[in-house]
């Protein structure tokens, strides 16, 4: 049976062989089945019958039981042991209309029985029953093919994922399916440039080969032609020109299954205007299927197969190739998507490598998932050896730990802070927060930077400004207290000069005492520690300013929870970090505005903010702002005087007392300056 037939979609009269010894039922049985349309073909003998039918496979045989050589029965058994003729429908013609002879036939593999002399119509009705029912058989197992093919495809193109595997697999599989010579598959970028093209031919495999993104979008299936490069292992190659490849976008076959989303099915390309030609392609003529790939609605490549003979293709084989473009198009998205999560993943691991910042993750429960390269030599421990491990455990008393406990307890926003590391160099750290995936639980992760030399610096320059400070003290005393005197006995315009130059020096002996008090502080020197209940100091503060607050026509309220276990540190310094912070709000804070003072404790820390409706601060700006001498460049925040240092000293005073400073605002809106600080025992 070919090939084809086994399709079932040709419907003909067919071709019918006698096989008779006798001359007159072999004329008959022409003149009939002629007449009905079928083509006839003779044969006398069992021997001959034999041969005819391997020659031209039949499509029914019509054999006759006495036979000079061999008889009907096994004339019928022996067709029967070929596969090829195991579903040629055999009529035995008898002259014995007897039921041992019937039961011989069947038990042989014929299908019916005509006795001798046999009647046209019965004839001819019995020719036509068989046909149908073999017809009906082929559809059948065309079907039962159809379903086991699309079943095998898909599985095999769920297991792979790898796009050029896949690519391969479709284009190969859709030629063997329909018995194509040649077979491409275009597959579209997001902006309809091509993506990939994979060429092959009947039992050939072409490799994937990437293409650079052209303007044009589709292939058009002249290229299935072979190029004129020379063939590559295994494969054929592609040598379409640029320019070949936008004609066949402009006016060819693939742009126009594309732009449509429509399959097509040509019985002979070579007259098509669509069909675009290539140099070598003489206008070959050739059936041509071509289908769309679409996923989600979107054409994300076209499917091209082509046989050389004209007309070879039917409806039923663009209907299986439309089916196999479906399974195709969702595996190609499939593995596209994994090859671009393939191509995030080696950049990022390129990062990681080439960084040099210290990089450690950590998953929702706080086993290590990440330590590159950098974080490896810092701290000095394998990936291999930590993965997986809890970070306490890795990195028993570190500052990291104590941080990434925080922002896992916290509302997990990103968290700066440093780390002094055994042998003096310090890092400092940014937390930021995982998101979680549809599958995967989130975590952490922390970036960290070795600042040691800026450290250094720092330290330079803070002696620096302390030694200058503190030389600049008695002289700027003796400036304020002669001019005081000059202010007291001078009069008109050199009185209000004196009184400029008291001004300044008072200004300026602020700023000396600042940067005195800021450095004394970060020197750590005042290592003397009281428990302090931060809602009485809370209150206390609020209670100080309440009356300026009021003058200034600001709402200023208090909400502090009672809390029942002490901070261990210095009250004054304490004091002077809300003084500050409580200042700022009602200095940055207009008439009519609101400050809100808080403070409660969680299980092991307490927690204060001060929130103002005022004048709000500059996204960009917050992360310079608890530096030395910052001060937010914007007309009303500069209009107000004030010397950067404040946010330093609550900065430096907070992580002297082991806690963290932060601030969340919006420009116009408003800030909240918050703090938190590790609790004492009761
Ligand atoms: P200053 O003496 O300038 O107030 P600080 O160190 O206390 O110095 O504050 C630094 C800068 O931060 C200020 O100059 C101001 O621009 C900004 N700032 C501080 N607190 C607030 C606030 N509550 N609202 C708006 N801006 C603020």
């Amino acid at each position: 049976m070919g090939e084809k037939a086994m399709q079932g979609t040709r419907a003909q009269a067919g071709n019918i062989l006698v096989i008779d010894d006798d001359v007159d039922s072999r004329t008959w049985a022409r003149v009939w089945l002629g007449q009905a349309g079928y083509t006839v073909y003779e044969a006398p003998s069992a021997e001959e019958g034999l041969a005819q039918a391997a020659g031209r496979t039949p499509d029914l045989i019509l054999l006759d039981v006495m036979l000079p050589d061999l008889d009907g029965f096994e004339v019928t058994r022996r067709l029967r042991q070929d596969p090829v003729y195991l579903n040629i429908p055999i009529i035995l013609v008898t002259i014995l209309d007897d039921v041992r002879t019937k039961v011989r036939g069947l038990e042989a593999g014929a299908n019916d029985f005509l006795v001798k002399p046999a009647e046209q119509a019965e004839l001819l009705a019995r020719v036509r029953t068989l046909l149908r029912m073999k017809r009906d058989h082929e559809e059948l197992l065309a079907e039962k093919n159809k379903t086991a093919l699309l079943y095998r495809l898909s599985r095999e193109l769920n297991a792979e994922l790898d796009l050029d595997d896949v690519l391969t697999m479709v284009v190969q599989s859709a030629i063997a399916s329909l018995h194509a010579h040649r077979g491409s598959l275009i597959l579209l970028d997001e902006w309809g440039g091509v993506l990939r093209h994979v060429f092959s031919s009947h039992g050939q495999a072409a490799p994937a080969a990437p293409q650079p993104p052209v303007a044009a979008s589709p292939l058009e299936p002249a290229v299935l032609a072979p190029a004129d490069g020379p063939p590559q292992p295994g494969g054929e190659r592609c040598s379409v020109a640029d320019s070949v490849r936008g004609n066949i976008v402009q006016g060819g076959l693939a742009g126009w299954v594309i732009q449509r989303q429509e399959a097509v099915l040509l019985a002979d390309a070579s007259n098509d205007p669509r069909w675009v030609r290539v140099k070598g392609d003489d206008a070959v003529p050739c059936s041509v299927l071509a289908v769309p790939l679409v996923h989600q609605e979107q054409v994300v490549g076209v499917l091209t197969l082509t046989h050389e003979q004209v007309g070879y293709f039917t409806p039923g084989d663009l209907d299986l190739l439309r089916s196999i473009a479906s399974l195709a198009a969702g595996a190609l998205v499939k593995a596209q998507l994994f090859e671009t999560e393939e191509q995030e993943h080696r950049r990022l691991e390129a990062v990681l490598i080439g960084t040099d910042d210290a990089i450690v993750a950590v998953n929702h429960k706080g086993q290590i998932t990440l330590l590159n390269p950098a974080a490896e030599n810092t701290l000095g421990i394998s990936f291999a050896e930590a993965a997986g491990k809890p970070i306490e455990e890795v990195l028993p008393g570190n500052a990291l730990v104590n941080a990434f406990r925080q922002v896992q307890s916290g509302p997990g926003r990103s968290l700066p802070g440093e780390i002094a590391l055994p042998d003096g160099r310090t890092l400092f750290f940014t937390i930021s927060s995982i998101a979680a995936g549809p599958r995967g639980e989130g975590g952490w992760v922390a970036v960290m930077q070795d600042i040691t030399h800026l450290k250094q610096l720092d330290r330079l320059k803070n002696e620096f400004v302390s030694i200058v400070s503190h030389d600049l003290r008695s002289p700027l005393a003796t400036i304020h207290g002669y001019a005081e005197v000059l202010y007291k006995v001078l009069e008109g315009e050199n009185h209000e000069m004196a009184g400029r130059i008291m001004t300044g020096a008072r200004r300026l002996s602020v700023l000396v005492e600042e940067l005195l008090d800021l450095g004394k502080i970060e020197s750590g020197v005042e290592t003397v520690r009281t428990p302090c209940h931060l809602d009485q100091l809370a209150s206390e503060a609020v209670e100080t300013v309440s009356f300026q607050a009021n003058a200034n026509g600001i709402a200023l309220e208090a909400q502090l929870s009672p809390l029942s276990r002490p901070v261990l540190g210095s009250p004054v310094r304490l004091r002077q970090v809300l003084d500050n912070l409580i200042g700022n709000a009602l200095k940055y804070t207009p008439s009519g505005g609101t400050v809100t003072v808080r403070a409660w404790a969680t299980e092991d820390r307490v927690t204060v903010t001060v929130q103002d409706s005022g004048i709000g601060i500059p996204r960009a700006v917050l992360p310079r702002l608890f530096e030395k001498f910052y001060r937010v460049p914007v007309p009303a925040a500069t209009s107000i005087p004030g010397t950067g240092l404040g946010l330093a000293i609550v900065k430096a005073i907070v992580e002297q007392h082991g806690g963290q400073v932060w601030v969340e605002s919006e420009e116009g809106k408003g800030s909240t300056f918050g703090f938190a600080l590790p609790l004492g025992s009761e």
